[in-house]
């Protein structure tokens, strides 16, 4: 936990990260689903049995929620209906949960916004 905040503190600089490497298919990555503007893969860190990863291809100042401004709307909306599609793909329409960590008291810590989508056990209130 104190790990995961401090690589969280550590990573908001704007900079490249990994997911760009994912998004020009440079490292793999297990993709659920993708079309002009959205990619979504397997989180490489599993937290149920379904958590995939649906991030904007072209980030844009998408670094984190806490930063986007209003001409990111269409982004954001095609992201979270993105997140739809994954849960039906992935059988998990039922009940699903999908989280967005912002900044480094949520323990963000890749500054590529991505939404996460959980899902395939219980899923508990309140998170940690
Ligand atoms: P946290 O690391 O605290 O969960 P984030 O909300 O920033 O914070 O989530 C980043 C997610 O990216 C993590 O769930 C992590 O497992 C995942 N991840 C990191 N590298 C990869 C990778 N190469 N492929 C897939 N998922 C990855």
């Amino acid at each position: 936990q104190a790990a995961a905040k401090a690589a969280a503190v550590n990573a908001d600089s704007g900079a490249p990260t990994i997911f760009d490497k994912i998004i020009n298919k440079e490292i793999p990555s297990s993709i659920v689903y993708e079309d002009e503007k959205v990619l979504a893969f397997r989180d490489i860190s599993p937290q149920a049995p379904v958590h995939v990863l649906v991030i904007p291809k072209f980030r844009d100042g998408l670094t984190e929620l806490g930063k986007v401004d209003a001409r990111h709307g269409e982004i954001l909306g095609q992201l979270l209906y993105a997140a739809k599609i994954v849960a039906e793909k992935e059988g998990i329409s039922d009940g699903f949960r999908v989280v967005i960590n912002s900044g480094a008291s949520a323990c963000q810590s890749v500054y590529h916004l991505h939404l996460h989508v959980l899902g395939g056990r219980q899923m508990n209130w309140p998170p940690g």
